[in-house]
């Protein structure tokens, strides 16, 4: 057997008792695994002195800095728990602004100076660590401020136990920030706009004759698609090693074409891992709920129920991180970068997202009384005037190197912001328009004989898959984030402008009351007003076709198709006075923000572009050689010009780019990575095209990588 095939046999081989756990009897309440590896609400009323758990959710409850005999007590106990649970050491686990999270690890033990050690973590330790920052990107703030960052405790999102096959470790969820108070990690700009928005929604619930919350969360459940492949073919590319996706590859005759993989069976061996997985999680307190194929060949989806912004967001970490980790306990990698295969459908991640009360109301949710209908009117009002208002930024969150290859391409939504709230509540707006619709009037809407809105049907149909912002029932799903991205600054930009937006309505629905009219009808007219003035983002329609691009640009949408058109949206004047105005970021830190987006862009693609070069001159163009040698050598010359013929273009290509790649730029600024996209990825492109055709016709002993048709069908 020649070698490639032997490689496929070993990948296809799979031996489950290697990584079984058993079945267990899930009635007993031993077996049940969620939130055992978390310090939770429970674990500490169970842990803490009484008087210590109180004054703890007190100040959760009110936002209050924690003093230090409090922070002592509930150190002592969180450390007491974790030694159980096998924890030597503890980190402060914090996500700077490369993307990821970070994490360094610190032991609890202290020798005691006899020869033995102790276990010791204080209070001081727990609120505050000091990890040598110097080495995240700040986008400039440390260089010309501080050079010092130091780290807090997020008491609002639980410390968890991460397990190792030799240990564990206690990671305690903290902000990240300069000394001189400015954030230098995505959380503290999250949990800033949700209080923004919190402050906004609770004024206008009020103006609404709402008084009883006291607190709006915002929620997410963050659907994640991803890819699984033998880790053998991932070890056999270095592009997939190096930039987590295929610079080379030929389609494989069999694609998606037969729809055959979606929500089709799930192989034996993905389904094992996904349970580790899950179960992973689920000790973690993620509360996984749906696992399913998606699309692609290889590909698959996992969605957790929602949670609030700050809680989902940390635990969006942590699914990225799990589904990496235990990929290899079964011969797989798992894949997060949002385009690995060309010409084969790539990864999103659905940010669902909502407005709920501190008593269980969703202002999303349309209710079944008069009244319900009219805080549902305002508060989507509301996010219709936000997302035409910013799109441009909301479009730059969604923004980075492996985005430009799915958005727009008929796979994921077009780099077109629009909003599609289904056919119902359109016509439902449509009708308010037009002074036809009325909420409180009992048998008056739309003529339906019911004084509530029609029933809108959550599961409906007509769900657009295409629009990168659509009204499923109860919450928005903004769909046009990348796999592999962070759910923190999206959820920064949805809920700062959403709280704009409410203040803006809630100021023009007071002067309405204050002018006599009364709540039902004013709020239909402000409804009426916000639709008129912002229905060009509503589309309903097909977003990835021609027409839409068309009808797009007459409406005087905006279209940025890449990242490096996208990410200055952050940094507009209107962005920056959003921000300031509401106090979630400075001017400078959204403008860290955006340097460190394109700098990572810019870096990323450059990344690319070398490893483009080096495979195609150390992998591609020998086995093209080879090729041609063995056609020479028994005379062949027609078959032999035309391997010639390809391998000639091939060198000129790669000389081209390596040229290209030597060109030197700043990589945080925003020309170099224009050139980046106009000049070195077409260059990267072409490269791979003429690899792509010495793959056809190469023999398959001398092809130095796995084909597509391989790593996508053999698991
Ligand atoms: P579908 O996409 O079919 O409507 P679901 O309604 O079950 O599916 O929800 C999909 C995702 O939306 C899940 O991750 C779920 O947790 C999330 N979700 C549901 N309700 C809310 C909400 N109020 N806020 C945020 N996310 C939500
Ligand atoms: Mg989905």
């Amino acid at each position: 057997m020649t070698h490639p095939r032997q490689r496929n046999v070993s990948a296809a081989r799979w031996n489950a008792d290697e990584v079984a756990f058993g079945i267990d009897d899930l009635t007993r309440p031993q077996n049940q695994v969620f939130g055992v590896d978390v310090f939770s609400p429970a674990v500490q009323r169970q842990r803490l002195p009484k008087d210590v758990y109180k004054r703890l959710q007190r100040t959760l409850e009110r936002g209050e800095a924690l003093d230090v005999t409090l922070a002592d007590a509930v150190a002592s106990a969180m450390r007491d728990w974790a030694l159980e649970k096998g924890a030597s050491h503890y980190t402060h686990w914090f996500q700077p602004l490369t993307g990821h999270t970070a994490e360094k690890h610190d032991s609890f033990f202290n020798p005691t100076g006899d020869g033995g050690a102790i276990a010791d973590f204080s209070g001081k330790e727990l609120i505050q660590a000091e990890p040598d920052a110097s080495s995240f990107p700040s986008g400039g703030i440390r260089s010309t401020f501080e050079a010092r960052g130091y780290t807090a405790w997020d008491p609002t999102s639980p410390a968890f136990v991460l397990e190792n096959p030799n240990g564990a470790l206690l990671c305690i969820p903290t902000a990240f920030t300069s000394w001189t108070g400015e954030a230098l990690d995505t959380k503290i700009p999250l949990l800033r706009s949700m209080d923004v928005l919190s402050r906004s929604a609770i004024r206008a619930l009020s103006t609404l004759g709402d008084d009883d919350p006291q607190r709006v969360l915002t929620t997410i459940g963050a659907e994640q698609e991803y890819f699984l492949i033998d880790e053998q073919y991932y070890y056999e590319r270095p592009d997939l090693q190096i930039t987590g996706r295929t610079l080379f590859g030929t389609k494989p005759p069999k694609g998606h074409e037969l729809d055959d993989h979606y929500f089709g069976s799930i192989p034996e061996r993905v389904l094992a891992y996904m349970m580790e997985a899950e179960r992973t999680l689920e000790k973690l307190g993620v509360p996984i709920k749906t696992r399913h194929n998606e699309v692609a060949p290889g590909q698959y989806e996992l969605a957790p129920l929602f949670e609030t912004s700050n809680v989902a967001a940390d635990h969006q970490h942590l699914v990225m991180q799990i589904m990496a980790s235990t990929a290899t306990r079964y011969g797989l990698v798992c894949l997060l970068h949002e385009k690995p295969f060309s010409g084969v459908n790539g990864s999103g991640k659905h940010n669902n997202w909502s407005m709920g009360t501190d008593l269980g109301g969703n202002l999303l949710d349309p209710g079944d009384t008069p009244h319900g209908n009219l805080i549902f009117l305002f508060f989507c009002s509301a996010v219709i005037q936000a997302v035409d208002e910013h799109a441009g930024m909301l479009r730059a969150t969604a923004a980075n190197v492996g985005q430009d290859w799915r958005l727009g391409a008929n796979e994921a939504p077009p780099a077109i912001i629009s909003m599609f709230l289904g056919s119902e509540l359109e016509s439902i707006f449509e009708a308010i328009e037009a002074g036809e619709g009325d909420p409180s009037a009992p048998g008056s809407f739309l003529g339906m004989g019911t004084p509530v809105l029609p029933p809108l049907p959550r599961h409906g149909g007509d769900r657009n898959r295409t629009s990168p912002f659509a009204f499923t029932g109860n919450k928005f799903e903004f769909r046009a984030l990348g796999s592999s991205q962070s759910l923190g600054l999206t959820n920064t930009v949805l809920n700062t402008m959403t709280a704009e937006a409410i203040d803006d309505l809630n100021e023009r629905l007071e002067a309405k009351l204050e002018a006599g009219t009364e709540l039902a009808a004013a709020v239909t007219e402000l409804t009426a007003e916000v639709y008129k003035a912002h229905k060009r983002v509503v589309f309903g329609g097909d977003g990835y076709s021609q027409e839409w691009q068309d009808e797009a640009a007459k409406r005087g949408l905006l279209n940025h198709r890449t990242t490096p058109d996208a990410l200055p949206e952050l940094v507009t004047e209107k962005s920056i006075k959003l921000f300031e105005r509401y106090e979630v970021l400075s001017e400078r830190e959204i403008e860290a923000r955006y340097d460190v987006l394109v700098e990572q862009y810019s870096a990323k693609l450059n990344i690319e572009a070398e490893t483009c070069a080096s495979m195609a001159r150390t992998l591609i163009l020998p086995a093209g050689i080879a090729q041609l040698s063995r056609v020479e050598s028994v005379g062949l010359e027609k078959q032999a010009a035309e391997v010639r013929a390809l391998v000639d273009t091939f060198y000129d290509k790669i000389l081209h780019l390596e040229k290209l790649n030597a060109t030197e730029g700043e990589l945080a600024d925003l020309e170099h990575a224009k050139f980046l996209r106009d000049e070195v990825l077409p260059a990267m492109e072409s490269v791979r095209e003429t690899a792509d055709e010495l793959e056809k016709i190469v023999a398959d002993d001398l092809w130095p990588l796995p084909h597509y048709s391989e790593m996508l069908f053999i698991k």
